[in-house]
């Protein structure tokens, strides 16, 4: 199979591609999502990291854009996995030169994850989730933004799994550039991968030779969005363009959705954060975890 535009063989199949003139779809892709959202910082781009092929391509696309980047990688403390992939961030840093910052779990919640979910028997991503939005906002704060590794595949499993579970507050929350943008206290998040799919950035992590692990969180499999994933990958196979038109048609729809759905009203009255209810969530599974403990 040849490539499209030019001579030589094709690397990806659709659109039909040579290595080079897929970097270059890739990279334009990305480009023009950060300019057509206006995905700019008010100083230096802080990219939130993990240390897979998600973040460290969108860090390694935002520094090339920007001409310079930082990354912040929350240490989760997932025993046997959280380890290889700050390897690989140092790493990957070191190549391109990128300064970073790593925070934890146990540091500033006194947990790791590992030992939270053994006292609150709970599922693994809820509390992680509200856990890491809690500490990419605190620390991201000084910037104004956060720039996210979440790919078109993570966004259209996120997109139904609010469908599926009735969630039009939290679908009201996703889009490629997210955030209470009216509110101080919160930074605005964007997400440049945002349609680009997750084969396609796991052949450009692969053809740009960016050494990756791959790995995934150990907890991953035993979530609701796992089940998702499946199934719209199964749909994807048969159907291809689903994933796609799943984020097309709630782009459709975001913003009056927006309207529909009202922000927060009030604050969080132990933290200060911004919450529908008199605790936050994440004073919530705190307050939960100090009664156990
Ligand atoms: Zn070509
Ligand atoms: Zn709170």
């Amino acid at each position: 199979m040849k490539c499209s535009i030019c001579d030589s063989v094709a690397v990806a199949e659709f659109p039909s591609l040579c290595k080079s003139h897929f970097i270059e779809y890739v990279e334009k892709k990305v480009f023009e999502t950060i300019e057509k959202y206006e995905m700019f910082p008010s100083n230096i781009p802080l990219v939130a990291t993990s240390g897979g092929k998600d973040s460290l391509t969108t860090l390694y696309l935002v520094k090339k854009y920007f001409g310079k980047a930082k990354a912040l990688l929350i240490d989760e403390g997932i025993l046997g996995y959280r380890e290889k992939t700050i390897e690989d961030l140092k790493y990957f840093c070191k190549t391109f030169d990128i300064k970073y910052d790593i925070v934890s779990f146990s540091k500033e919640f006194g947990q790791t994850l590992d030992t939270a979910l053994s006292v609150l028997g709970e599922k693994p991503c809820s509390v992680c989730g509200v856990f890491r939005r809690n500490l990419l906002n605190k620390f991201s704060l000084g910037y104004g933004s956060i720039y996210l590794g979440h790919n078109l595949d993570d966004e259209a499993q996120a997109v139904i799994m609010n469908y599926l579970t009735n969630r039009l507050d939290l679908l009201s929350r996703l889009g490629p550039v997210t955030g209470i943008t009216t509110d101080s206290l919160f930074s605005k998040r964007y997400k440049p991968l945002y349609f680009v799919t997750e084969k396609e950035v796991m052949l450009y992590t692969v053809l740009m030779g960016f050494r990756v692990g791959f790995i995934e969180c150990p907890y991953a499999n035993e979530s609701f969005r796992a089940q998702v994933r499946t199934n719209l990958n199964l749909i994807e196979s048969k159907k291809r363009g689903t994933k796609r038109k799943i984020i097309d048609s709630f782009l459709k729809i975001l913003l009056e959705l927006k309207q529909k759905v009202s922000a927060p009203a009030g604050y969080c009255k132990s933290c200060g954060d911004p919450s529908p209810n008199e605790l936050c969530s994440k004073c919530l599974i705190l307050e939960r975890l100090n009664k156990k403990n």
